[in-house]
């Protein structure tokens, strides 16, 4: 009898496994668009989090091809799509990718690092990032597996070799790179890369340009103070982490917006509000950029939250 049972649990727990696979290369449709002399960015159509229709695809990358090899900005959601961005370089030039750059600590943008990893390739990250590299990796490859019914697969976790720390100018295969730390404030250890020859900001998820910008990790306050000093090198080209290639405006645009969002949490937590009661507040004042960021909807709440409990902890 207890044999029987014990046989009806295995079947049982079979049966409800869920049928997941991963994804292969040939699922990615990946292109490099040339957004300016050797430079280029591979963007994904999606405006959402990695589910099961993008496969996890969800995040851009961006690549410079210099005469030495490619400097490679963020690899993906998992190894498999590194391997399907690595195609997309292989498409552009024969040069292999020799510098990696991982913009910050969410697991989109840093676990395709496997694809490309070998001897002699330096990867870029700022130490809070290669800290959670090292620590949520397994983490961060459980999550998007369950978020896209295990289209993202397996990955081996490769942390960044170099840090960087502080405002840092280099010369890499050539060309003028400057790594810039965002002061936290999209998310703990961002960097962005500025190409001052090319005019080109490689941004990562400080900026968004048709996504509605995300606060859960985001220091609000330093945000809209690092826009504006983004927006005084003037970058002509932005490619931001997730949406369309865009310009010096979404700059503007987005401090703006965060702006108006701290101005009025604020006010309403003056006002002895609650965040529940801030939103249609927020919304009202914010309606003008719904149009351009698409989930704005869906996001604001969650935003008035966040930046609730910041201007708590600012006022305390
Ligand atoms: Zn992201």
């Amino acid at each position: 009898m207890q044999r029987t049972a014990l046989v009806l649990g295995v079947l049982l727990t079979v049966l409800a496994a869920p049928c997941w696979s991963a994804a292969g290369v040939d699922d990615y449709p990946m292109t490099a668009q040339a957004i300016a002399p050797g430079v280029y960015a591979v963007l994904t159509p999606a405006r959402d989090f990695p589910n099961a229709q993008n496969k996890g695809w969800n995040s851009n990358s961006a690549f410079v091809v210099t005469d030495g090899g490619v400097l490679l900005f963020d690899t993906g959601t998992s190894q498999t799509i590194g391997e399907a961005l690595k195609r997309a370089i292989a498409k552009v030039t024969d040069q292999p990718v020799r510098w990696i750059v991982n913009s910050h600590g969410h697991g989109d943008h840093w676990l395709g690092n496997a694809a490309f990893y070998r001897e002699g390739v330096t990867i870029y990250a700022s130490p809070r990032v290669k800290q959670r590299v090292e620590t949520e990796g397994q983490e961060w490859i459980s999550r998007f597996e369950r978020m896209t019914d295990g289209a993202t697969g397996h990955s081996d976790v490769i942390v960044p070799n170099f840090e960087i720390d502080e405002r840092t100018e280099a010369v890499i295969g050539g060309l003028r790179v400057v790594f810039i730390p965002s002061g936290n404030s999209h998310s703990p250890g961002d960097i962005l890369v500025w190409l001052p020859q090319r005019k080109v900001l490689l941004a990562g998820d400080v900026v968004y340009s048709d996504r509605m910008p995300s606060t859960f990790d985001s220091d609000v306050r330093q945000w809209i103070r690092f826009l504006g000093d983004l927006e005084a090198i003037k970058p002509v080209v932005v490619v931001p982490g997730h949406g369309a290639v865009t310009d010096a405006a979404a700059l503007r645009r987005q401090r703006e917006f965060l702006s108006t969002l701290w101005a009025v949490v604020k006010q309403g937590y003056e006002d002895g509000k609650t965040d529940f009661e801030i939103v249609p507040l927020a919304r009202e004042a914010l309606r003008q950029y719904k149009a351009g960021y698409p989930g704005f909807d869906d996001k604001l709440g969650r935003d008035v939250s966040h930046v609730y409990l910041q201007v708590e902890a600012a006022l305390f």
